[in-house]
């Protein structure tokens, strides 16, 4: 039995590739899908007055084939430890579920029939990379004050990709195909490729 309240009152983030999936089932791109559907400049799904999903219709999910990685996990949850290596837990259902859970079934198989390979990949990969810019702009906050007098250049007068190109595939790739004056990729798993590059590319300038 499916109560939906798994799509109420929760936080679903979401990450680049999340963000694209969700723009191409609904035709648009991730410029008007961050617009239209998030909210904390792209991290989160807009959520409504009454704190449900904005994609929770009256039947269930209305992007069911491509809910982000959160949602195909439920009730799972994915944890890391301090080896990098990967584990799961259970999490505790709503006090309101009216759901049933099954354990007829093994971790992988789960996951297997939810289909979070792709999704487990490109989250990681983001991640990563998440990390890679922190540590970047740390550093770099670090080497500002030291470099005021000298009047070195700070990471922001450098070739940063613009303002929300970190989450937002289609502008990202888009800037980087017309700077480069090249075709932009239509295929979702290339443009993430290139998306990542992108991103690499300017962490390794900067
Ligand atoms: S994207 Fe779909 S499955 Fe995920 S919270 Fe929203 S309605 Fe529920």
């Amino acid at each position: 039995m499916r109560c939906l309240k798994c799509c109420e009152s929760k936080k679903i983030q979401v990450n680049p590739y999340e963000i694209a999936r969700l723009a191409r089932n609904l035709g648009i791109s991730t410029t008007e899908f961050i617009a239209g559907y998030t909210d904390g400049n792209g991290t989160f799904l807009k959520f409504d007055e009454q704190n449900r999903c904005t994609f929770l219709g009256p039947e269930g999910c209305l992007v069911h084939a491509d809910r982000p990685l959160v949602c195909r996990l439920y009730p799972l949850g994915r944890h890391f430890n301090d080896r990098k290596e990967e584990w799961f837990s259970e999490i505790e259902p709503d006090t309101e579920c009216r759901g049933e859970y099954g354990d007829d079934t093994s971790i992988e198989n789960y996951l297997a029939e939810q289909e979070v390979q792709a999704y487990t990949q490109a989250a990681d990969s983001y991640l990563d990379l998440l990390w890679e810019m922190m540590n970047l702009l740390e550093e770099t906050a670090d080497d500002e004050g030291a470099s005021a007098d000298s009047g070195s250049t700070s990471v922001d007068e450098r070739d940063m990709p613009e303002n929300g190109e970190w989450l937002d595939m289609d502008m990202a790739v888009r800037n980087h195909c017309l700077r480069k004056g090249q075709p932009c990729p239509l295929d979702l798993d290339e443009k993430t490729r290139m998306h990542q590059e992108v991103i690499r590319l300017w962490i390794k300038q900067s």
